[in-house]
């Protein structure tokens, strides 16, 4: 695979991103795929899947875990509602994400990334919980060669770093998201970039401004180049890093998803030819 491939999220069962179509369609070559919902994880439809994208020449480098019933609505409700804080929910999340790494190895992709969820650094009884569930998760991964990818913007770096501390598990890494650095007020995205650099095993290439426009819903995005990041500081940090993996665009809410995406994708690559010649 080419150093900083341009890549975009896609979806084989609706939803978020744009659909295998559109991939083959804009002549992306790499993809995180949103993990479909259980029908289309059958023996089977993995089988289908794994064929379809081999066809494309489209590499999945990443199967990112949702649930249907995470709710982004409000920053209250993703507290509440996302990933494996909530108690009620946890066990069942567990055993799906298990399901979903399953999957992803069917697919032969060796890493599966998720937004864990509003971990409290003040509640030690919940802390020690996440750590727990978090190493279930390493550890399966690890039986299938995958790595754990957490989706940044709920935490601080630093929260960030010592959760990973905490942890303990070597295939645990970040998937760095700038966008929502800023989207939570969790931090100067360059800064925290910084920071976890050395965990950052993927990227997602998404932009966001400080200032809201009126009546904005609050994760809401911006075209890539238009919002607060810098991208071209962002991937002068990458590049300092060495990384040289895929550079995945995110665009989720916007009038002109596909319009974004293609300008998006002119925009990486005219950066990409620019720092790494
Ligand atoms: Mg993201």
């Amino acid at each position: 695979m080419e150093n900083w491939a341009t890549g975009i999220f896609t979806s084989v069962s609706g939803g978020l991103g744009a659909g295998l179509e559109s991939v083959t369609e804009l002549g992306v070559l790499t993809v995180h795929l949103h993990a479909p919902t259980t029908d289309f994880r059958t023996p089977a439809k993995t089988a289908e899947i794994k064929a379809l994208f081999a066809s494309a020449g489209v590499a999945i480098t990443v199967v990112f875990v949702g649930f249907e019933d995470d709710d982004y609505a409000t920053v209250e409700r993703v507290a509440e509602s996302v990933g494996l804080v909530p108690p009620d929910r946890r066990q069942a999340r567990l055993k799906e994400t298990l399901a979903i790494a399953d999957f992803a190895s069917e697919l032969g992709v060796d890493a599966i990334g998720m937004h864990l969820g509003f971990v409290s650094h003040d509640d030690p009884g919940q802390y020690s919980q996440i750590v727990e569930v978090t190493r279930s998760v390493c550890d399966h991964c690890l039986r299938n060669g995958q790595r754990f990818h957490l989706e940044t913007g709920q935490e601080t770096a630093d929260e960030l770093l010592a959760f990973i501390g905490a942890v303990e598990r070597e295939n645990l890494a970040v998937n760095f998201d700038p966008a929502n650095m800023i989207l939570y007020g969790a931090g100067d995205p360059l800064e925290a970039l910084d920071k976890v650099g050395a965990h950052v095993k993927s990227v997602h290439c998404k932009d966001a401004s400080i200032a809201r426009r009126p009546g904005q819903a609050w994760h809401e995005d911006a075209p890539l180049g238009e919002g607060d990041v810098n991208m071209e500081a962002f991937l002068r940090r990458l590049d300092r890093l060495g990384y040289r993996g895929p550079l995945t665009i995110e665009r989720e809410y916007s009038p002109d998803q596909a319009g974004d995406i293609k300008s998006a994708l002119t925009f990486l690559e005219g950066l990409r030819a620019k720092i790494l010649g």
